[in-house]
C-alpha cells in the first residue's frame, strides 16, 4: 500500500506549492489501528463511509502474536514502542519500562489478553464526579454485551454474537484450581465471572482468545472491516499532525516510504493512537499547554491545559515463591509444547501464564475490590526479563484503584521522538499502606491448603521484613500492568480535553478515543473498556453525522 491512490478515496489534485506531498480525501481518517482504531475502522465503515486508518507499526505477523503464553517475549522488539518512563519518584527514582504494541491491533496484539472490565463503580463515578454523562454503567453495558462473544457464559451480562471472542485459557495449570480453593478457605467466595454481578471472589480468567490464540481487535474488527473496498489502511505510516484550519480538523500529515502525505477528512479525524501518543499528537498539532508547547517552540492554536495531564496506570509487586519438582511454565520452552501449539492449537502455550484470580478489598469498608490477584504457575518477574534460578510461582497483586496521576509531555517537536512520560507510581503513601494490607491478605491465601504445601518456600519479599523494609522493597520492586490511560479525558473544558462525546474541546471535526479518554482508570485490564470506549464513540459518531446529512438535506 502506498498511500497513493489508496481505494475509497478520492484523489485531489497536488497544491503547486506542494508539489512533493500527496493528498487523498475520505469521510473519516483513524489514527491508530490498537484496540480502539480497529473498532471504528468497522463500525463507521460499516454504512460505506470511506475511511482511512493509518498506523505507525506493520503488520501483526510476527508468529508470537498469535501464541498466548510467549506475549512477553515481544517486548523490546519492532512491534513494540518500548518507551521508558522519566524517574518514577514513588519507584526510588527507577526509570520504568513502558511497551506499547506497535503493529495491527496495537496494544491488543502485545497484551496478556485478560478480558476484565472493571466494576459497576468505575462507570457511576465516571458519570457522577468527572462529569462523564452519558457513561454510567448502565449505559455502557449494552456496548460490551455488543462486542462480545462469549464462549463460556452466557446471561444479561455477556453477549455471544460479537465479533470479540472471550473463552478462558485452554491449558490450565492443575494449580490453577489450588489457588481459587485456598482462596475460598481463606473466606473468600467463588467467582466465575468477575464481569458480571459481582466482581469479588475467586475464579478462572476471562481470555480475549479463540481456537487456542490470540484474538486481537486487529482479528476481530480491523480484518472484516477491510473486507469493505471502502476502508483503507495504511502500515508504517507515522502521523506527524493534525492540519487544523479555521478550527476545524481537515485532516493529517504523516509519513510513508519517505513521502510526506497528507490525508483529507471530510467528516471527522479521530486519534486512536493511545494514552501516550494520542496526547502526543494533540500537541504536536497546538493542541495543549500553552506554556509547554512555547517551551518545545510549537505555535498554541488551542491552550489546553489538561492535555497529557492526569496520566493513571495500575501499580503491581509481585510475590514469589520456590516450587521444586512442581509443573512450572519454565517447561514452556520445551520444543515439544511447540509442535503441539502448531498442530493443534492446545497444551501449555496456550495458556496466558495467569489462569486464576482473586478480587480482593483491602479494607471492608471499600465499596469494591481495590486489588486485582493473579496467580502464575511459573517466575514472573521485571517483565520476564529476570529469569529464575529455580522454578518458581508468582502471585501478582495490583492496585487497582490508584490514585495518583501523571503526565505526557514533548520532548521536541520531532514526531519520530519519543514523548516525556512519568505515571508518578506509588506517590500517595495511602497507595503503599493499600498494598501492605493487600500482600498480609494475599499471604494469608497462601498459607492456606491446597495452597500451602506448594509455595511453603517463600522467596521475595522475605518473610521476617519490617515494615519499613516492606516498604522500601515495594518502591524498589513494583511494577505496573501496562493500563496507561487518562491522558485526554473526558471533562469539562479545563478540567478535561474531551467532552463527553469524545470532541476535543476547542477544535471542531476532532476526537479522541482510545484509553486516554478515560476520566479514571478502570478497576481491572483496560482493553475490554478500551473497545467498549470505541463502541460507544461510533455511535456518537455515526448519529452526528446522520444529523449534519439531515440539516444538508434540508437546506
Ligand atoms: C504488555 C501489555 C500487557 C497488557 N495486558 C493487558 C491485558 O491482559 N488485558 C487488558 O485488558 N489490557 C492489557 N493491556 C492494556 C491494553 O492492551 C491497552 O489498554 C489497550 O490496548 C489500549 O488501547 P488503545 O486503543 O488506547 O491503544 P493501542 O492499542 O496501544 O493502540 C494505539 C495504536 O496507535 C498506533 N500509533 C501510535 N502513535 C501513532 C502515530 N503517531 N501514527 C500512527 N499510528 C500511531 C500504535 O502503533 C498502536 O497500534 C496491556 C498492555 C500492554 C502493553
Amino acid at each position: 500500500m502506498t498511500g497513493r491512490e489508496p481505494a475509497g478515496s478520492r484523489p485531489v489534485e497536488p497544491d503547486n506549492q506542494q508539489m512533493e506531498r500527496f493528498v487523498n480525501r475520505y469521510d473519516y481518517v483513524i489514527v491508530g489501528a490498537g484496540s480502539a482504531g480497529c473498532v471504528l475502522a468497522d463500525r463507521l465503515s460499516a454504512d460505506g463511509s470511506r475511511v482511512l486508518v493509518l498506523e505507525a507499526g506493520g503488520q501483526d505477523d510476527d508468529p508470537r502474536v498469535k501464541i498466548p503464553a510467549v506475549w512477553s517475549g515481544m517486548f523490546q522488539g519492532p512491534n513494540d514502542w518500548n518507551y521508558t518512563s522519566d524517574p518514577e519518584p514513588g519507584y526510588h527514582g527507577r526509570c520504568v519500562f513502558l511497551p506499547r504494541g506497535k503493529m495491527l491491533g496495537g496494544s491488543s496484539s502485545l497484551n496478556a489478553m485478560f478480558y476484565v472490565r472493571g466494576n459497576r463503580q468505575d462507570y457511576d463515578a465516571w458519570e457522577r464526579d468527572f462529569g462523564a454523562t452519558g457513561w454510567s454503567y448502565d449505559e455502557v453495558l449494552p456496548y460490551f454485551v455488543r462486542s462480545e462473544n462469549n464462549a463460556n457464559i452466557k446471561d444479561e451480562f455477556h453477549g455471544s454474537d460479537g465479533p470479540l471472542h472471550v473463552t478462558t485459557d485452554r491449558w490450565i495449570s492443575p494449580y490453577a484450581e489450588r489457588f481459587i480453593e485456598a482462596a475460598e478457605a481463606a473466606g473468600f467466595p467463588r467467582n466465575d465471572d468477575f464481569n458480571g454481578a459481582q466482581q469479588d471472589g475467586a475464579g478462572m480468567m476471562q481470555v480475549t482468545g479463540h481456537d487456542g490464540s490470540r484474538w486481537s481487535s486487529a482479528d476481530a474488527f480491523l480484518r472484516p472491516a477491510l473486507e469493505r473496498d471502502n476502508v483503507e489502511l495504511v502500515t508504517d505510516a507515522l502521523v506527524h499532525r493534525v492540519v487544523i484550519e479555521d478550527g476545524r480538523a481537515t485532516g493529517v500529515e504523516y509519513s510513508h516510504d519517505g513521502e510526506v502525505v497528507t490525508a483529507l477528512a471530510d467528516r471527522e479525524v479521530i486519534l486512536s493512537a493511545g494514552a501516550y501518543n494520542s496526547p502526543q499528537l494533540l500537541m504536536l498539532s497546538g493542541i495543549g499547554p500553552k506554556e509547554h508547547l512555547q517551551e518545545i517552540g510549537i505555535e498554541t492554536l488551542v491552550d489546553s491545559p489538561q492535555v497529557g495531564q492526569n496520566l493513571q496506570d495500575h501499580p503491581q509487586v509481585f510475590l514469589h515463591y520456590d516450587t521444586p519438582g512442581a509443573l512450572t511454565l519454565a517447561q514452556a520452552g520445551d520444543p515439544r509444547h511447540m509442535e503441539e501449539w502448531l498442530d493443534s492449537r492446545t497444551g501449555m502455550l496456550t495458556t496466558n501464564a495467569a489462569e486464576s484470580a482473586l478480587f480482593l478489598r483491602s479494607s471492608p469498608e471499600l465499596e469494591s475490590p481495590d486489588f486485582q490477584v493473579v496467580f502464575v504457575p511459573g517466575y514472573f518477574w521485571d517483565h520476564g526479563f529476570r529469569q529464575p534460578a529455580r522454578p518458581g510461582m508468582t502471585i501478582a497483586l495490583t492496585l487497582n484503584t490508584p490514585i495518583s496521576r501523571g503526565s505526557v509531555r514533548l520532548r521536541s517537536a520531532d514526531p519520530a521522538d519519543a514523548p516525556r512520560i512519568r505515571t508518578n507510581y506509588l506517590t500517595h503513601d495511602s497507595e503503599v499502606d493499600a498494598i501492605l494490607r493487600a500482600i498480609d491478605i494475599v499471604q494469608g491465601v497462601a498459607d492456606q491448603e491446597p495452597l500451602a504445601e506448594l509455595l511453603a518456600d517463600h522467596v521475595d519479599p522475605g518473610e521476617d521484613f519490617t515494615r519499613d523494609q516492606l516498604v522500601a522493597w515495594v518502591r524498589a520492586e513494583a511494577q505496573h500492568m501496562f493500563h496507561a490511560s487518562c491522558s485526554a479525558r473526558i471533562g469539562s473544558e479545563g478540567e478535561g480535553v474531551v467532552d463527553p462525546e469524545l470532541r476535543v474541546h476547542g477544535v471542531n471535526g476532532l476526537r479522541v478515543v482510545d484509553a486516554s479518554v478515560m476520566p479514571r482508570v478502570t478497576s481491572g485490564n483496560t482493553h475490554a473498556p478500551t473497545v467498549m470506549i470505541a463502541e460507544r464513540a461510533s455511535d456518537f459518531i455515526l448519529a452526528a453525522n446522520r444529523e449534519l446529512a439531515t440539516t444538508a438535506k434540508e437546506s
